[in-house]
């Protein structure tokens, strides 16, 4: 099946009737984005920077950043590269970086949160990012936003990092594209007032089903209850995007849902143009949308959207979507 696969690799992502889903990589390094590239993937919707910072004893310097997001974007060819900052805490840990043990640590201090705190981390990573952004087509993502605070905060450290580098003669892309991660409820709700602030918005579905849902996405004891297809999370990827089309900026899907051939349908119906995901997937994601039908998606949102239960909308999505799985 992998063998079949390799025939639509140069395949332009478009379904039956002509329409188009972006689909591009989420990668943690180098090595994967190569197999990107040879799974025909041309951009990256997902860079977790946080692998470079995990495995090692030391923080990885500025100039070791700057290396490497460089390298990652000139392989890119001016296609896009969203770089996400630094996303730890909860289950991702750096030995360096000793953080207390939680209760609750996926509701607990990390990411942006750590980020706004530690500026010796957060401020180092973001001039790498713009000393690398001249290289390419670089944007720049910041996880786990609650709050326009937060990301009032995040763009202020951005400002900083950009007079530094001003100051010392030190180009970089003044223009460079700022997004966020829309995966805690509360950023859903808000989403209208967020859009204001950035140029795109990138669904993070594994946090975002674990939060609307009370469901730790490691507790195996509740992993029955993790589901991507609950109405509630309908609801609020519908909401994400009615927000991000008022205010006329991009949204883009990065969790693994994305990488869930039974959900291009819903993509497709939401008018949601670009969803990244993990390498393995990109190839029978494809296959799947070029056998579907565009055009039978707007009716099937809205049926999804009146069903009551993940069970009604499952069905719906079977049905409808393709003959193999
Ligand atoms: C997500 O939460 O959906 C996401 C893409 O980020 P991560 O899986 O790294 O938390
Ligand atoms: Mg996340």
């Amino acid at each position: 099946r992998r063998e079949m696969l390799q025939e639509i690799v140069e395949v332009p992502p478009v379904t039956r009737d002509g329409r188009r889903l972006v689909l591009k990589a989420n990668i943690n390094s180098l090595k994967e984005l190569e197999q990107a590239l040879k799974n025909g993937v041309s951009s990256v919707g997902l860079f977790r920077t946080e692998f470079i910072f995990m495995d090692r004893s030391v923080m990885p310097s500025e100039e070791e950043q700057m290396e490497l997001y460089k390298q990652a974007a000139e392989k890119l060819n001016g296609n896009s590269l969203d770089i996400r900052a630094l996303d730890i805490g909860g289950d991702k840990m750096v030995s360096y970086l000793p953080l207390p043990a939680e209760e609750n640590p996926s509701m607990g201090y990390r990411s942006i949160r750590i980020l706004l705190d530690r500026k010796d981390l957060f401020h180092t990573q973001l001039r790498a990012v713009l000393r690398a952004s001249l290289h390419g087509n670089i944007r720049l993502l910041f996880p786990m936003i609650s709050s326009l605070d937060e990301v009032w905060k995040a763009k202020e450290a951005l400002e900083e990092a950009k007079r530094e580098l001003e100051k010392e003669g030190v180009p970089y892309n003044k223009e460079i594209p700022i997004g966020i991660m829309i995966e805690i409820p509360a950023a859903v709700a808000i989403a209208d007032l967020l859009a204001r602030e950035v140029d795109f918005f990138s669904i993070g579905t594994n946090d975002l089903v674990q939060y609307v849902l009370a469901v730790d996405r490691m507790n195996e004891s509740v992993a029955h209850l993790y589901d991507p297809f609950h109405p509630a999370v309908l609801r609020m990827l519908q909401m994400t995007v009615e927000a991000a089309k008022r205010h006329g900026i991009p949204v883009s899907v990065c969790g693994e849902m994305a990488g869930d051939q039974r959900a291009i349908p819903l993509w497709l119906g939401l008018g949601i143009e670009e969803i990244s995901m993990s390498v393995q997937s990109i190839l029978p994601v494809k296959d799947r949308l070029l056998k579907s039908d565009g055009g039978e998606s707007a009716s099937l949102l809205s049926r999804a959207l009146n069903c009551r239960t993940s069970e009604e909308i499952r069905q719906l999505f079977q049905f409808n979507s393709c003959e193999t799985d």
